[in-house]
């Protein structure tokens, strides 16, 4: 059976939910491994976690160089992996660091990459991709047709589930090309407390319909009664209601959530870009008209400061 390299993300010493994902996606279409870069004294935990989820090897590489430059130790490290496992796939999260270290290992790799699936299944001869598109209007499948394909999945596309497996951990002595970019400095984010946007099984989203930054009160109090992410259209980030790191869009980003509430946001087509591919998508905007509602699984024809918190309201009563 080939093997499945999925790079895992992780954070703070724990495994992120969309490396559970991948590794859930990746016994679709052969044997995962798992590859685990730069987790310090934490890589034991994380190669554990792994393993339950169903990476019969885990590769750890541990070094300096993951935490002090940006993407191109971890390409040095996948590609050298690859090249040695001859791996059948590589699977990274579509995140922005997953989606350019994608890019550069499938030019070392000289093969292709697939960015932004939704699902994955095993073909005759390679995995098979499928990707949205167009508002969620067609599904597109695909295939690498040469070399080891290199895919990065969006968070949300699968419900991990445990399977345990060996777990065998390698060591691996990464050869660093040096040609990288130094991190400078880093500045923690300050947390709202809330999951990570992309990452959020469900998203509540603002739009200019809020009409101020305070506006964006009611969204956050229904987004804090499901347990949700806040996010916004490009009109509240500009007009400065809410941080563009909240932007859901083309320009913003990409969610694909089990539940996304769009509150007072028109449609355009550069926002459907960033949460087209969300499983159950919810409008509230007091025009009818408006073209959010060509998309939607359940629509509500009305005032978002009537009806956000009654929807509230109904949450925080079950
Ligand atoms: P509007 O289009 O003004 O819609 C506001 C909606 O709120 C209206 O439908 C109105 O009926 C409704 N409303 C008003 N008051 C209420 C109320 N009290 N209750 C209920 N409903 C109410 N946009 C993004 O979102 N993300 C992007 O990443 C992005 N990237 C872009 C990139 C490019 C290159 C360009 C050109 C544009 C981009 N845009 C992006 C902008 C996009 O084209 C739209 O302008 C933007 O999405 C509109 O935001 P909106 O829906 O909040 O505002």
């Amino acid at each position: 059976m080939a093997e499945i390299l999925v790079l895992v993300d992780h954070a703070d010493g724990a495994v992120r939910k969309p490396a559970l994902e991948l590794l859930t996606l990746a016994r679709r279409i052969g044997e995962p491994s798992a590859v685990v870069l730069g987790a310090g004294a934490a890589a034991a935990d994380i190669a554990a976690k792994a393993a339950e989820f169903g990476a019969a090897k885990v590769y750890v590489a541990d070094a300096a160089e993951f935490a002090d430059y940006l993407v191109v130790p971890k390409v040095d490290a996948l590609t050298q992996i690859a090249k040695t496992a001859g791996a059948g796939a590589v699977l990274l999260t579509s995140s922005g660091e997953g989606k350019e270290i994608a890019a550069r290992v499938a030019l070392r790799l000289e093969s292709g990459v697939i960015t932004d699936a939704v699902d994955l299944e095993a073909g005759a001869d390679g995995p098979i991709a499928t990707q949205s598109v167009f508002a969620a209007s067609f599904q597109v499948k695909s295939k690498i047709s040469h070399g080891t394909p290199v895919i990065t999945v969006k968070p949300n596309s699968a419900a991990p589930e445990a399977a345990p497996a060996a777990g065998a951990v390698e060591n691996v002595t990464v050869d660093f090309t040096g040609k990288a970019a130094k991190v400078t400095s880093r500045t923690p984010r300050v947390s709202s407390g809330r999951p990570e946007l992309t990452e959020a099984a469900i998203v509540v989203s603002g739009g200019r319909g809020v009409g101020a930054a305070e506006g964006f009160g009611v969204v956050e109090e229904l987004a804090d009664a499901l347990g949700a992410a806040v996010g916004a259209s490009r009109a509240a980030v500009d007009a400065g209601w809410y941080p563009h790191s909240n932007q859901v869009g083309q320009t913003g980003k990409q969610v694909s959530p089990q539940l996304y509430v769009a509150a007072g946001i028109s449609g355009a087509i550069q926002h459907r870009a960033g949460m087209q591919t969300s499983k159950t998508i919810v409008a509230i905007n007091k025009d009818a008209e408006a073209p959010i509602f060509e998309l939607v699984d359940y629509g509500v024809v009305g005032d978002l400061f009537d009806v956000l918190p009654q929807l509230t309201g109904e949450v925080k009563a079950r």
